[in-house]
């Protein structure tokens, strides 16, 4: 039975919701403009009803709307027994799609819907969700599930967080004792399995076509200079000391870092990213930049020569170093660099979009001088490897994040100028797996966390209310049930 008020999440821009003589059941008769041709498998799969290339016939209209404004824009009217979804892109339509099956109720070819005028479009370019898959591996099928879970949140970017210091996940045909070694992980618990595997490109090539097909960009993260244990390990000459080590067992911010001394670092980097940009059709790579520990660099002389020959200061200034010219590789393969928060040490390149993790002022501090920046501060937040309450029967870790939390954060934080609110491109919700082993974890971890943060990404945070929303929440959680979500049940707040 469908829910006869305004259920969808995220919240439409605008919406009104027609009377009861407008809600109808009747036998499902759809047109798909040909324009959306391409999208047609999986909107029919999406909308299991017939379809008709007689518009006059169909009560289902999916049409092409050039005066639409906005590339995920749509507008939906059910009115009538008449349900007409009308956008100028077929992400618009998708994202009609997605509000449209939250909406009705089809059964057997047969729709119940309620009357009601939607326009809507979304306040956020990026929206995005992180998922750390060095930590613990997680397979192909789990991820594949996470993205439909994306799609119905109209969320639009998948971070994938592909190595560590606790596994390089990603096959690099060039240097396969990255995935070889790198990927293995020798560890006294009986989870070893998830630790000990990785993706190859054929893996990745699935993934990838998956999410576009959902209109989801995957975003490939390979965290250098720091968080390299699992590199270095398969390739010992990346460390300045040639150090022989094994793949991280351990959690916390390591010491092992790329040499920025050795012209072969750079060489190798080269290589890998090229074999990335092949992989990876979307705008962007990320290169992480956190966490980087300079004990290495301080004593190194070839770093030391280096600084000496770039006329650097201090290693905070052979860091940005390092981070300009791998920025100038992506750049060179055609993408567009992203990194944490820290990149910003000793002078940032012009063109990196930061993200601020630790809190929101690096990311102020980065939009009022004119760089793009991604919101996903960890505290209270954007982070779901902390826990739902503070009680110590819930899983997680290094901080509590209620719902409440996530959903009343507001990404154009206090301090951000006027001018620079254009450079608060979106949001995002990180989820890192130190202590998530299991697809079904991360489940628990994410939702609704994440569904929360998505209503701030699509529709922002004006004139919202808690309660309203926490209404909506309970109708979503059926969809969330119907796909077999291990959410989150606890308290909200
Ligand atoms: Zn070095």
């Amino acid at each position: 039975m469908y829910n006869k008020n305004m259920n969808i999440i995220p919240r439409p821009k605008s919406y009104k919701l027609l009377g009861e003589e407008d809600n109808f059941n009747l036998e499902g008769l759809l047109f798909i403009d040909r324009l959306f041709e391409t999208e047609k498998s999986c909107l029919v799969e999406h909308f299991n009803v017939q379809t008709t290339t007689d518009l006059e016939k169909a009560n289902i209209k999916f049409l092409y709307n050039k005066d639409i404004k906005g590339d995920e824009s749509y507008t939906l009217n059910i009115y009538k027994e008449t349900i007409t979804l009308c956008a100028n892109n077929s992400a618009g339509l998708f994202y009609g799609i997605q509000s449209l099956k939250q909406l009705c109720c089809i059964n057997d070819g047969r729709v119940e819907a309620p009357g009601i005028i939607i326009t809507d479009s979304p306040r956020f370019t990026w929206r995005g969700a992180m998922v750390d898959t060095s930590r613990h591996f997680m397979s192909v099928k789990s991820l594949k599930k996470f993205l439909d879970l994306l799609a119905i949140h109209k969320i639009n970017k998948f971070h994938w967080h592909l190595t560590d210091d606790q596994g390089w996940r990603i096959e690099i045909k060039k240097y396969p004792e990255l995935t070889k070694i790198g990927s293995k992980r020798v560890l006294n618990t009986v989870k070893e399995y998830y630790s000990s595997d990785f993706y190859s490109q054929e893996d990745i090539k699935s993934i990838v076509k998956y999410a576009m097909e959902r209109h989801i960009e995957v975003i490939p993260e390979i965290d250098i200079p720091g968080h390299s244990t699992a590199a270095i390990a398969s390739i010992k000459e990346l460390s300045c000391i040639n150090e022989e080590l094994n793949v991280a067992t351990t959690w916390g911010v390591h010491n092992k870092i790329l040499c920025a001394g050795k012209e072969s670092v750079f060489t190798w980097l080269d290589d890998v990213i090229k074999e990335i940009a092949e992989l990876f059709p979307g705008r962007y790579i990320h290169l992480g930049g956190d966490e980087a520990l300079k004990d290495y660099w301080e004593s190194c002389p070839l770093c030391q020569k280096r600084m000496e020959d770039e006329g650097l200061e201090n290693t905070k200034e052979l860091q940005s170093y390092f981070i300009k010219r791998v920025s100038k590789t992506i750049n060179k393969y055609g993408k567009k660099v992203l990194g944490w928060e820290e990149v910003i040490e000793g002078g940032l390149a012009d063109d990196i979009t930061v993200f601020s993790w630790q809190g929101v002022e690096v990311g102020v501090e980065a939009a009022n001088k004119g760089h793009d920046v991604i919101m996903c501060p960890n505290q209270s937040a954007c982070y779901f490897d902390h826990k739902h309450l503070d009680d110590e029967d819930e899983p997680g870790w290094l901080g509590v994040c209620s719902v409440k939390d996530t959903w009343s954060f507001n990404p154009i934080a206090e301090g951000i100028t006027e001018e620079a609110k254009k450079h608060i491109l979106g949001v995002q919700g990180n989820t890192w797996t130190e202590l998530i082993m299991y697809p079904k974890t991360l489940e628990y971890m994410v939702f609704p966390r994440l569904t929360a943060l998505s209503e701030t990404m699509w529709y922002g945070v004006e004139d919202r209310d808690w309660e309203e929303f926490k209404n909506r929440l309970k109708s979503f959680k059926l969809t969330l049930d119907n796909m077999g979500v291990n959410y989150y049940r606890g308290d909200l707040e």
